[in-house]
C-alpha cells in the first residue's frame, strides 16, 4: 500500500472560472469584482479563448492555500451557475487537473494534452493584486 500524501505537497490552488457567451461573460466578470472586493488574491488574465488544458473562456484566482476555507464555499453559494475548476498545485498538474480536483457548478472537459506528463515545480499563489474591503 502507498503512503498518503501530504497536504504540505499543495504550494497553492488554483480556481478557473469558465464563460462561453455574453451572460456568462457578465457573470464572471461580476464574480470577479465581487472576489477582488473580499479576497486577497491573485486574480489572472481575462482569457476570450481556450488556452493551456482550459477548453473555453475563463480565468484564474490563484491563491494561497490558508484561503481555501473561506473562499471554497464562498464560491460555492456565489458561482451564479459557472463552471469552477478547483485544482491543487503540486509537482503533479496532469493529477492536479485531471484527478485531483473539485468542480463547482457543471464539469467541463479539460485537454488532457496540453498538461506535462512530468514533475515540476508547483506553483506558488504568487503576489497578491487584489485589495479587498469586503468581508466575505
Ligand atoms: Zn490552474
Amino acid at each position: 500500500m502507498s503512503q498518503a500524501r501530504r497536504i504540505e505537497e499543495i504550494a497553492s490552488y488554483h480556481a478557473h472560472v469558465y464563460f462561453e457567451g455574453a451572460a456568462q461573460a457578465d457573470a464572471a466578470r461580476r464574480l470577479r469584482t465581487r472576489v477582488a472586493e473580499r479576497f486577497p488574491v491573485r486574480l489572472g488574465t481575462w482569457w476570450e479563448k481556450p488556452v493551456g488544458p482550459h477548453d473555453r473562456s475563463m480565468f484564474q484566482i490563484a491563491f494561497e492555500t490558508g484561503l481555501f476555507a473561506t473562499l471554497v464555499p464562498w464560491l460555492m453559494l456565489n458561482h451564479d451557475g459557472l463552471s469552477i475548476l478547483v485544482h491543487p498545485n503540486t509537482a503533479d498538474q496532469r493529477r492536479d487537473h485531471l484527478a485531483d480536483s473539485i468542480w463547482i457548478g457543471a464539469r467541463l472537459p479539460l485537454d488532457e494534452a496540453a498538461l506535462p506528463d512530468h514533475e515540476t515545480a508547483p506553483e506558488q499563489a504568487g503576489e497578491v493584486n487584489t485589495a479587498p474591503s469586503l468581508q466575505p
